[in-house]
């Protein structure tokens, strides 16, 4: 489950009026059958991590999720972040960078691979990025992905993986 805003303002200016509460509502439903689910948030505003990171709790909390479990994500300059900030250059590309800079290991694409009806993408991130379309099956998807889209960058600089909070 996502959510794009501690305020319902805020999500619902990217979900839809309406879609906090209900997003809220089925969250509280899943508790009440003592399930975790694990709520994804984008770091779309200028606050400090941790102090955005205590509001969503606060709001999940106070829903009814004695534990609520979030995982916080850096904004990424893909869909409609296009258009509010130019995008991803060239410059971006971490295809350049030496063996060993960094640990591939801790990039959501070295373990995982997104399955849609378009076919297999490196990350759940670039689906229906250009270049990031890895085959029709799995099996045709495993293989090493050169980290070249610009949204690379950003799981690079902040440290983004898919380990669950
Ligand atoms: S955006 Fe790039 S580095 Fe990040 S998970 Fe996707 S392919 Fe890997």
């Amino acid at each position: 489950m996502s959510l794009d805003g501690w305020r319902a303002e805020d999500h619902d200016r990217f979900r839809g009026a309406g879609s906090f509460a209900r997003a809220l509502t089925g969250l509280a439903r899943l508790a009440e059958y003592e399930l975790l689910p694990i709520v994804t948030a984008t770091q779309n505003t200028d606050d400090e991590a941790d102090a955005l990171r205590e509001r969503y709790l606060a709001v999940l909390r106070a829903a009814g999720l004695p534990r609520p479990r979030l995982k916080l994500l850096p904004m990424f300059r893909l869909g409609r972040e296009v258009e509010r900030t130019g995008g991803y250059s060239p410059a971006d590309s971490l295809a350049d960078l030496p063996p060993g800079a960094f640990d591939p290991t801790r990039l959501q694409c070295h373990s995982c691979r997104a399955v849609t009806s378009r076919g297999v993408f490196v990350c759940p991130l670039l689906v229906d990025e250009e270049g990031a379309r890895m085959g029709e099956r799995i099996d045709q998807a495993l293989g090493p992905f050169e980290l070249s889209h610009g949204a690379c960058s950003t799981c690079y600089t902040t440290g983004m993986t898919c380990g669950n909070a």
